[in-house]
């Protein structure tokens, strides 16, 4: 009640933080099995996006929690990486199951500290979990190679070994899913873990950790700190770390990598993107339009493989004004009510700078089609709500195409031809994702061999593959060599040994020292 007080009279909230510190609740710390309040005088709040109320704070950890923390996964990798592998494949079990047993709970969490709609974040959580269940097959995920016989009475094999403490840093935008693509993928493969959540939402995270525990995980084999800048850099400097996992924007993801490789850990970094959806005038229209403005509008756009860029190729431009009349039956509101398909941005800056992007696009020329920036949502004044907003007459220069926006706007650009479409498409920095609309094979046949995309969607708008795959986004969207999950994840959480042996007959004993290379 003191914040929404404060709030109301406009009154920074982190500035009075003596006041009201008791009445808030606190996220806590996981260090060595137990959910610890942190001694730390440094506290960043948590607001409910629909109303900028504080609903909590989270620590910034101290020097010595980290170290705690890293110490523990240390300690616990020995016994963990030594435990058979059915017993790990059964804690996962367990897991897999909590997790869809607590599916409700979890996206709670979520839409109070995320703001996505309550269903949204049900498929938020569904999609890690289905990350979760694809490592209960580790038991083959993790199979090395032999090849026997390779000279007389030798044999050649090789074991697929964990690496040691990993780490994962996770952004705001997916609460369940992202932080289920780190830590599960590195502890099945018999790694200890260390994971820092967004400080924005790190609620959901916690939960997480809580059923992983009731599932068997021994203690110290998932720690979790949280901070900012100073977690990161201790992440990305402490030895005992051999590699990092990160999720985020293109600024933290490029100083991550670059700090984290250089001091000899691997790093897999996904960024930043802007997918477009290349229209064609073959296209099955009432699929192509649906498609697009939920892929552009869903979680309010604040998804990574968000279509939020359309190119309308031909006649296929003729088609704006019903996608924008369709646009319009999108209902904005706070994500726990009822019919709500459009929630709030994360925070008063994230609204602030998906205006001034709007603005932008209109001062260097694109038209307003549908303007979402005095979106008023009954009840929740004080939200970050930003209407669906549609930028017609967009061209490449222009910083509304130039900047991933993240934020409920779909700008539009046109083309005269698929060749037109696809240079657009290779000459934009990033490569996260992309989506073409079509009823023809030879031109969506075209169009995923020449666009140089990560991930491609043929009449699918959101092509984020399933866990047996990986997430391949490329160029701008990515730096390291191999993918989150899939087998380009167990290969990122493992290494190999190689054992060459030879087990000759007594007969056959070598008489004399062989000094030339064996051939
Ligand atoms: P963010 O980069 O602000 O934060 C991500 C993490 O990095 C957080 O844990 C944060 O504490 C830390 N961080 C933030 N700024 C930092 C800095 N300057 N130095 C070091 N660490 C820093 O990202 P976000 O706003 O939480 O997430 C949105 C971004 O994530 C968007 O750009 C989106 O496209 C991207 N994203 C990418 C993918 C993908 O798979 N490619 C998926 C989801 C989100």
């Amino acid at each position: 009640a003191i914040a929404r007080t404060l709030w109301r009279k406009k009154i920074p909230v982190h500035v009075c933080r003596m006041s009201y510190s008791s009445s808030v609740p606190t996220t806590k710390l996981f260090i060595d099995g137990k959910f610890v309040e942190s001694q730390t005088s440094e506290w960043i709040d948590i607001h409910n996006p629909a109303t900028n109320e504080v609903i909590g704070r989270v620590p910034k950890a101290t020097q010595e929690e980290m170290l705690a923390a890293v110490n523990s996964c240390s300690k616990a990798y020995s016994a963990w990486s030594d435990m058979s592998i059915l017993s790990r494949q059964q804690i996962f079990l367990r897991y897999q199951q909590l997790i869809k047993d607590n599916i409700k709970e979890l996206a709670k969490s979520i839409t109070l500290e995320q703001g996505k709609t309550l269903a949204d974040a049900e498929g938020d959580v569904f999609r890690g979990l289905q990350v979760v269940e694809h490592a209960c097959s580790i038991t083959s995920l993790m199979l090395g190679e032999t090849l026997p016989s390779i000279t007389k009475d030798m044999d050649t094999y090789t074991y697929r070994l964990p690496i040691g403490v990993c780490a994962g840093i996770a952004p705001f935008n997916f609460p369940a899913m992202i932080p289920l693509w780190m830590f599960p993928m590195g502890l099945v493969c018999g790694n200890t873990y260390l994971l820092k959540p967004s400080e924005r939402v790190p609620g959901c995270t916690m939960l997480l950790a809580r059923l992983l525990q009731d599932a068997g995980v021994p203690d110290g084999t998932l720690n979790i700190i949280h901070g900012q800048h100073a977690a990161v850099n201790f992440i990305c400097d402490h030895p005992a770390i051999k590699a990092i996992s990160f999720v985020g924007s293109n600024q933290a993801g490029e100083y991550i990598y670059e700090r984290g490789s250089k001091n000899g850990k691997r790093v897999q970094s996904n960024m930043g993107a802007k997918n477009h959806g290349v229209v064609m005038p073959d296209a099955n229209k009432e699929n192509t339009l649906n498609q697009l403005v939920g892929a552009a509008f869903g979680a309010a756009g604040q998804r990574c493989m968000a279509l939020s860029t359309a190119i309308l190729v031909g006649e296929a431009r003729d088609w704006l004004p019903e996608l924008v009349e369709r646009t319009k039956n999108l209902r904005v509101n706070a994500g726990d009510q009822p019919g709500a398909d459009v929630g709030p941005l994360i925070s008063p800056e994230a609204k602030n700078r998906v205006n001034s992007l709007i603005q932008s696009g209109v001062d260097e020329g694109a038209k307003v089609l549908l303007d979402g920036r005095n979106v008023h949502v009954k009840g929740y004044e004080n939200g970050n709500f930003v209407g669906p907003t549609i930028l017609g007459n967009v061209t490449p220069n222009m910083k509304c195409y130039t900047e991933e926006i993240f934020g409920p706007v779909l700008v539009v650009l046109e083309a005269d031809s698929l060749d037109e479409a696809i240079s657009m498409v290779n000459n934009n920095p990033y490569g996260n994702g992309t989506a073409i609309f079509t009823t023809n094979g030879a031109t969506a046949r075209k169009y995923t061999n020449e666009v140089d995309v990560g991930q491609i969607g043929v009449n699918v708008p959101i092509p984020v593959p399933l866990p047996m795959f990986s997430f391949t986004g490329s160029r701008g969207s990515f730096r390291g060599d191999t993918n989150f999950y899939g087998k380009q994840g167990i290969q990122f959480y493992t290494q190999i040994k190689t054992i060459t042996s030879q087990w000759k007959a007594e007969d056959a004993t070598l008489k004399s020292p062989a000094v030339t290379m064996p051939t």
